[in-house]
């Protein structure tokens, strides 16, 4: 059956992964987490003291480790997910932490990290059916994906969703932290100059603030239907 890749980009906390993981699930296709990847870089960094007291990284630092830095991902038969690893070591729920939030997006402004970790994307999605997340995979990564998403959200809601999120795992930061740390790492993400997150031209919108994730869900699968991507079956 004739397989294609989806592009799922937008601006953080705005449930990208949600919808990209129902779909790969969906579709019976394999979800790449791009974030994830930057994020082990960044607590690679963190862990080997690459930041100065005042939270600048050592960039010669992390570009000599990139040869030591080895990301991938292990499936978790009991929670049907991919989890990341650093190094052959599952840090799936250390990378989620704020002390790793505060720090990828200057991590994942170094060129030669994008470098690598859009190789390594390529490589993971080279026969298609796959759905990747991030924010450069529609303009960068793969610009010929047949499907392009652009996720965006209300800010509040954004947050709110994050902080659900946090709590959960029992760590808890104020909404107005989680705002500013969201807020901070989208003008970071924009304004970066490797591969700043951009809408790709061909991208459909999403602005989930008032969307639940099944109504989510079934847009893109009527999308995937009216432009005839592929067969879908029940
Ligand atoms: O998606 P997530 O919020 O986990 O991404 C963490 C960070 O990784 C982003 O804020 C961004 O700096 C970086 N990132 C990126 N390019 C991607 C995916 C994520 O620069 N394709």
């Amino acid at each position: 059956m004739q397989k294609i890749t989806i592009a799922v980009d937008g601006y953080s906390s705005c449930g990208k992964s949600t919808l990209a993981k129902a779909l790969a699930q969906k579709l019976g296709y394999n979800y790449i987490d791009t974030g994830a990847m930057y994020r082990a870089v960044a607590l690679f960094a963190l862990n080997n003291n690459y930041f100065d007291a005042k939270g600048k990284p050592n960039i010669d630092s992390v570009i000599n480790s990139l040869p030591n830095i080895n990301v991938s991902f292990t499936f978790n038969a009991a929670n049907k997910t991919s989890e990341t690893c650093l190094n052959g070591i599952n840090v799936e729920r250390e990378i989620r932490s704020m002390r790793v939030s505060d720090k990828v997006s200057l991590i994942s402004s170094i060129k030669e990290v994008r470098e690598k970790m859009v190789a390594l994307q390529r490589e993971m999605g080279k026969n298609k059916g796959v759905v990747l997340d991030g924010r450069d995979i529609g303009t960068n990564v793969f610009p010929d994906a047949e499907l392009k998403l652009f996720m965006t959200a209300d800010t509040l809601v954004r947050a709110q969703r994050r902080f659900d999120e946090l709590s959960s795992k029992g760590q808890y930061h104020s909404i107005e932290e989680i705002k500013l740390n969201l807020q901070k790492r989208d003008y970071d993400d924009t304004h970066r100059k490797e591969n700043p997150l951009t809408r790709a031209k061909n991208a459909v919108v999403i602005d989930n603030s008032d969307l639940s994730r099944e109504q989510q869900l079934e847009f893109v699968l009527k999308l995937i239907n009216d432009l005839h991507l592929i067969t879908l079956t029940e």
